[in-house]
């Protein structure tokens, strides 16, 4: 069979390559390849430097801004980021969960995860990781799009977390192992089912708390952590750690966890723990905050929410403890990538262009930190940086076109122009909007 191939140009343009050191391309050229239907950056610059081939298609963009497509380290695929309702509240986990078992509610599930992840995409979200999701319904999800030929987003998928009996997220998105051994067992049950990594709930979280102060309990023990941490390794396999207090950070970070899932305050252990891991599968640990549930939990009225007043306070405290994680991070030169929580109460999968503002609002990154975190530094973290990141040469030609420059207004990310996904243009679409949500996160 012979190939089909094809090279577009993309001519006219201010290019924010994504490597940081770079400075921006004026009057920038991007050439993609696309090979059956598979596109590269062929090569890019500004005009002077790249000549455009007889017989491409040329799209003027205008002095339009490209820059790379968007990473989001952390996702939930089943929720579409609606506030809690009052029935989905007082339903019990086991209710819950043997609604999500029958055909019916694994039907109706895996339909809303399909579309979160195209909302995703059309909000310029060309790559994202979920990070629990029950039932390995986020595989099936990935695989079924992969298959059926449906252009869109790179999917990493971490299946169900592992948590305590009780633990976070217990019986919705996550499945208790409550002793080495077991967490081996289930990490081996994860690697049959095909997950690209391990997802655990060190700690407790804020949305299943009963008492203050309990959303960062350290929940899974340190020989726990170290058994899942190794037999994922001994996979190749990545962990992730939810873990929301100062205590749980130096435990996951002891016993070998790759990525810490949102964060809290940091002492001098910890900061060295990041940078020089032994037990991490790189040698390193990165920090994925996620500001916008802490944000939206702890100044969004309970009246909306759902939250009752102890989750509500627990909210405030994992809220100022993140943040000054982050600020460390930042100090310190730690690895910091960026997530957003989506499927959180008005956490939603087009929204994680707002992840970066508040980055920059509540956590003082500048415009071009909180770009780097959510493309080349994520890409790198999450271990697909030869992939994908960064606008390269041979890299996979997934970008965004926007209005204005971003380095200067991240609000330009709202509505992109246009979103390249593998070198297929997205069309633009708005119907992913929650109209309800938007009232409160604007
Ligand atoms: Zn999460």
């Amino acid at each position: 069979m012979n190939e089909q191939k094809e090279v577009c140009a993309f001519i006219n343009c201010n290019i924010i390559d994504g490597r940081f050191e770079s400075n921006m391309i004026n009057e920038g050229v991007m050439l993609v390849e696309n090979v059956d239907g598979i596109g590269k950056i062929k090569s890019l610059g500004n005009k002077m430097e790249v000549g455009i081939p007889k017989d491409c298609k040329v799209f003027d963009l205008k002095n339009k801004y490209v820059v790379p497509g968007l990473i989001d380290a952390h996702v939930h695929l089943f929720g579409d980021g609606n506030p809690f309702t009052e029935e989905g509240v007082k339903r019990t986990p086991d209710e819950n969960l043997e609604f999500m078992k029958s055909s019916l509610g694994k039907y109706l599930l895996e339909e809303n995860m399909k579309k979160n992840a195209m909302a995703a995409l059309h909000a310029g979200v060309t790559t994202f990781r979920s990070v629990g999701d029950p039932l390995y319904y986020d595989i099936e999800v990935k695989n079924e799009m992969k298959n059926g030929g449906q252009i869109g987003p790179d999917m990493l998928c971490a299946g169900p977390m592992i948590c305590i009996t009780g633990g976070h997220g217990y019986k919705l998105v996550s499945e208790a192992s409550d002793s080495p051994w077991e967490g081996r067992k289930k990490v081996r049950e994860h690697v049959y089912k095909g997950t690209d990594l391990i997802k655990i709930a060190s700690t407790g979280g804020v949305t299943d708390s009963r008492k203050i102060g309990e959303a960062g309990r350290v929940q899974m023990t340190y020989d726990e952590i170290a058994a899942v941490c190794d037999e994922a390794h001994r996979a190749g396999l990545l962990v992730a750690s939810h873990c929301q207090s100062t205590r749980g950070l130096k435990e996951a970070l002891r016993a070998g966890v790759d990525t810490i899932e949102h964060g809290a305050s940091m002492d001098d252990e910890i900061i060295e723990l990041f940078k020089h891991n032994p037990k991490s599968l790189r040698g390193y640990s990165a920090l994925i905050p996620t500001f916008a549930p802490a944000i939206y939990t702890s100044e969004i009225s309970t009246e909306y929410t759902k939250l009752d007043d102890v989750q509500f306070a627990n909210g405030r405290i994992i809220r100022d403890e993140m943040t000054k994680g982050f600020k460390t991070a930042i100090d310190e030169g730690i690895k910091v990538g960026l997530g957003t929580d989506a499927a959180m109460p008005f956490v939603t999968h087009y929204n994680t262009w707002r992840e970066l503002q508040l980055q920059v609002k509540y956590g003082g990154a500048l415009n071009a930190q909180a770009i780097y975190f959510a493309t080349k530094s994520n890409s790198e973290i999450l271990g697909i940086d030869k992939e994908v990141g960064t606008l390269e040469p041979g890299k996979f030609a997934d970008f965004v076109i926007l209005d204005g420059n971003p380095l200067e207004d991240l609000n330009c990310f709202e509505k992109p122009l246009m979103v390249v996904k593998r070198g297929n243009i997205i069309d633009n679409t708005r119907e992913y909007i929650i109209p309800e949500v938007e009232k409160f996160v604007k």
